[in-house]
């Protein structure tokens, strides 16, 4: 295998204020592929970088509204083309600090260039109502507003992607934003901050804090001018944040975790759903909110699709993102790596069986897993991993692997395995989920299409991405227009 890099030195990381980047680099981030490879140096801010911040946004916000939609729009579809232009240096660092293969940072990267430009887009095409009045001479219409300053919180798993798709709504309305990257990913926010830089962002309308969660994302989310929080990650960090934003009757959008089902029936071919179901367990390195994590099959294509998916998962060869021969990228942390080794043991103690990826591990590479026997009450069907293990279960008919699906607190994504439209339309019908998917793996989202989940999922009340992401980041202005 040939690497595609030589070792890089450390980036210094610096938070971003006022359009100035500040702070001494002093926490390493190392390259979880290798572990001597320093990726990051970053500053550690505190709650008074946040004011810092905030107070910033707060300054900047009022010119930035006051340009026209297509004034915003050019400077979002200028930072598209300058991500695009810069994509591989983007995608090398966001391997480095994240783990994922450089196939699937590129595309990552890809993604969050095409969000810029469709946001781009929108900012000429911001949606009001005009309405029937009840006195003559008279227009009625609604118009957006922006929320002004927004908080926004994110994990490592997507460290482009997601942050992209919550600024880009958040200044195609008109807020200032300040974001606040996961501490193992801070490299790729700056990357799209300062393409929004280079495109023309005023100073001070987009600023990045860099930090522990439990003191600058505290401090953001608690702060008093921070109109929305819009947070993507745990459910434990997510109840937090609720709790906070919603005291002070501030806007939140959560986004969690998942446990995603895919139910295949008999009528499957057992090849292509063990392709479906494994695209979406260990692509990734099973490490997205959407990764398929349960395989609920009925009993005529149990054993086959079985056969196929521990065939399969051999297939994806974990090692170093940046060498061509890796399928699966490493695992974040040793902290997630030693999470999802220890589900797999309580998997097997529980009374699952490992069909694949039992053998010895090698750094932060882990095996693609398949545990089979599993029953809805084992801990491996019920809690998410977050990391390339997937659990087979087994149920009588549709009804049954519906009850199953629908049978644990979360609700993000949720696919089948079929082509019987009758069973498609009444499993579409029945799974609590945000986002069903039928003969397409639970993972992989349009950007153009609402995302969300349901349960505990999401706060299930504003949706991500596409034209709804406008919704969260502005609120309705009613005008009533009459001439005397
Ligand atoms: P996490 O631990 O909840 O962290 C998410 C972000 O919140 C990080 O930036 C973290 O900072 C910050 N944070 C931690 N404590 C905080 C606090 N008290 N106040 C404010 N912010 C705080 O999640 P993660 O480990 O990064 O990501 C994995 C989780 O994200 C999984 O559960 C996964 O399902 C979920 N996820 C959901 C989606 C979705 O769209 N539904 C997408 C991707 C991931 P630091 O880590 O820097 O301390
Ligand atoms: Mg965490």
């Amino acid at each position: 295998m040939t690497r595609t890099t030589a070792v890089a030195p450390p980036t210094p990381a610096a938070h971003l204020i006022a359009g100035e980047w500040v702070g001494e680099g002093t926490v390493e981030r190392r390259n979880p592929a290798r572990p001597d490879e320093v990726v990051a140096l970053a500053p550690l801010g505190t709650a008074a970088t946040v004011r810092d911040a905030v107070a910033a946004a707060t300054d900047a916000q009022p010119a930035w509204r006051s340009k026209t939609g297509p004034e915003r729009g050019a400077v979002l579809t200028r930072a598209a083309e300058l991500l695009t232009a810069r994509t591989v240096l983007v995608a090398h660092d966001l391997v480095r600090e994240e783990g994922k293969t450089l196939t699937e940072a590129t595309g990552e990267v890809t993604r969050a260039a095409d969000v810029l430009r469709f946001f781009g887009a929108v900012c000429r095409n911001a949606d009001g109502l005009t309405l029937p009045a009840g006195t003559p001479d008279t227009l009625v219409y609604t118009r957006r507003e922006p929320l002004g300053v927004v908080g926004v919180v994110t994990p490592w798993n997507f460290p482009i992607a997601i942050p992209a798709w919550k600024i880009a709504p958040a200044l195609a309305a008109g807020n200032a934003v300040v974001a606040k990257p996961a501490q193992l990913t801070t490299l790729s926010m700056q990357h799209l901050a300062q393409c929004l830089l280079d495109a023309g962002l005023p100073a001070g309308v987009l600023n990045l804090v860099l930090g522990a969660g439990s003191v600058v994302g505290d401090s953001l989310v608690s702060h008093p001018d921070v109109a929305a929080v819009s947070f993507t990650g745990s459910g434990t960090v997510g109840a937090g944040i609720h709790t906070a934003v919603s005291a002070r009757m501030a806007r939140v959008q959560l986004e969690m975790g998942g446990k995603n089902p895919l139910v295949v029936l008999d009528d499957a071919d057992p090849v292509r759903a063990a392709a479906i179901a494994a695209s979406g367990a260990f692509g990734l390195t099973g490490q997205a909110c959407t990764a398929t994590s349960r395989v609920i099959a009925t009993p005529g294509i149990h054993d086959a699709l079985v056969e196929e998916l521990a065939r399969v998962a051999q297939s994806y060869t974990p090692g170093d993102g940046l060498e061509s021969g890796t399928r699966m990228g490493a695992v974040v942390s040793e902290a997630q790596f030693a999470a999802d080794q220890r589900f797999v043991e309580t998997a097997r103690r529980e009374g699952g069986e490992i069909v694949a990826g039992s053998g010895a591990t090698d750094g932060l590479f882990h095996p693609a897993v398949v545990v089979t026997g599993v029953e809805p009450d084992h801990t491996i069907a019920q809690e998410e991993v977050f990391g390339p293990v997937l659990a087979v279960l087994r149920a009588d008919d549709l009804d049954h692997a519906t009850a199953i699906a629908n049978g644990v607190r979360y609700g993000l994504t949720a696919g089948i395995v079929s082509n019987d439209m009758r069973a498609v339309h009444r499993f579409v019908d029945q799974v609590e989920a945000g986002v069903v998917k039928v003969n397409r793996p639970t993972s992989g989202l349009e950007l153009n299409v609402p995302f969300g989940g349901t349960k505990e999922s999401s706060t299930n009340t504003y949706r991500e991405q596409g034209q709804s992401a406008l919704d969260f980041y502005s609120w309705t202005k009613s005008v009533y227009l009459g001439v005397d």
